[in-house]
């Protein structure tokens, strides 16, 4: 990245800016656009998502998938288990002409959760072959869905909040968790600390997808918002919709409780996009904030997030209960 933006520099007869620091090769890759022999990057952690933005997009490309944009804006949901490297993404205007991008996926850097259940929740940790049976089929049922029934985005963002108060919980998106010293799970929502009874609301327009009572979620609500966008809300205490309900942003889906595996009345919200398992607390966050394609310098785009927990263990646990 450096050398082609040392190279760049010369295609534009600026020979004086070689021997300047960074702030002038990050003008060199605004000079060179997306067009130019600087190719666009963003660094994005696992379970992040880059944005470009400017280039009037119509639709966007990564991992051999292509969706529509949202408001004129490509997004790049990065699953938090995608391999660390360089991923080529793509970028179609209005006019139809591709643009070629990179992201640099980052190891994320995940929590490790240790949790212990009281006796009344046992059952989640002597997990009976016949709840393992129900479980395994319940995932499965899930799994279906979760990529969404495509079509145009019915979202813009930031989506809604869904809760009128959201209390900023516990950063434990992506966190491998171990139950009473010996269950293991992935975590890929966000628990946020919302109290028993609490309103559950829609964060975009959208289609009711599915409507469970499972083992380990509980009474949980999925919905489609078109774009490959699927959100969901677990643990609930009771539910306000049904299957194939359209309901608008801010419409109730029922109540915060504390239904399946849960030590107490939260309410888990998780996203996924495009199939990929993303922090939703990217969504609900201004877009600008995430990392912009073209728009980071060059010493900012190679620099790996500082790390601040402990490492995480070199195989994942693959399921996904809340
Ligand atoms: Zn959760």
């Amino acid at each position: 990245m450096e050398r082609v933006e040392r190279r760049q520099c010369r295609q534009l007869g600026a020979g004086a800016l070689l021997c300047v620091g960074a702030a002038f090769y990050s003008l060199a890759v605004l000079l060179a656009g997306p067009a130019g022999a600087a190719t666009p990057v963003a660094t994005v952690p696992q379970g992040g998502m880059a944005r470009w933005s400017g280039l009037a997009a119509k639709e966007c490309g990564i991992f051999g998938r292509r969706y529509p944009a949202v408001d004129a804006a490509c997004y790049y949901p990065i699953d938090l288990a995608a391999p660390p490297g360089r991923h080529q993404i793509a970028l179609w205007d209005q006019d139809g002409k591709r643009h070629v991008g990179y992201a640099q996926v980052e190891e994320g850097d995940f929590a490790e959760e240790e949790i212990e259940l009281p006796p009344e929740l046992r059952r989640y940790i002597d997990v009976s072959p016949e709840d393992a049976a129900r479980a395994a089929k319940e995932h499965g049922v899930v799994t279906k869905i979760l990529n969404g029934k495509g079509g145009p985005p019915r979202f813009s963002l930031p989506l809604g909040k869904p809760a009128a108060s959201l209390p900023k919980g516990d950063d434990n998106f992506g966190s491998t968790r171990t139950f009473n010293g010996k269950v293991k799970s992935l975590h890929t929502g966000r628990d946020y600390p919302v109290s028993l009874g609490t309103e559950v609301k829609a964060v975009a327009d959208g289609t009711v997808l599915l409507v469970v009572d499972h083992f380990f979620t509980g009474q949980a609500v999925y919905v489609d918002h078109g774009g490959g966008l699927v959100s969901m809300a677990f643990h609930l205490k009771s539910v306000a919709v049904k299957e194939g309900d359209e309901v608008k942003r801010g419409a109730a889906l029922g109540q915060v409780g504390s239904s399946g595996r849960a030590t107490g009345p939260h309410l888990h919200f998780g996203l996924r996009w495009q199939g990929k398992r993303i922090d939703p607390a990217l969504l609900l966050g201004a877009p600008t904030a995430l990392p912009g394609i073209g728009e980071q310098s060059g010493s900012e785009a190679k620099k790996a997030p500082p790390s601040k927990k402990k490492p995480k263990p070199t195989a994942k646990p693959a399921d996904d209960e809340g």
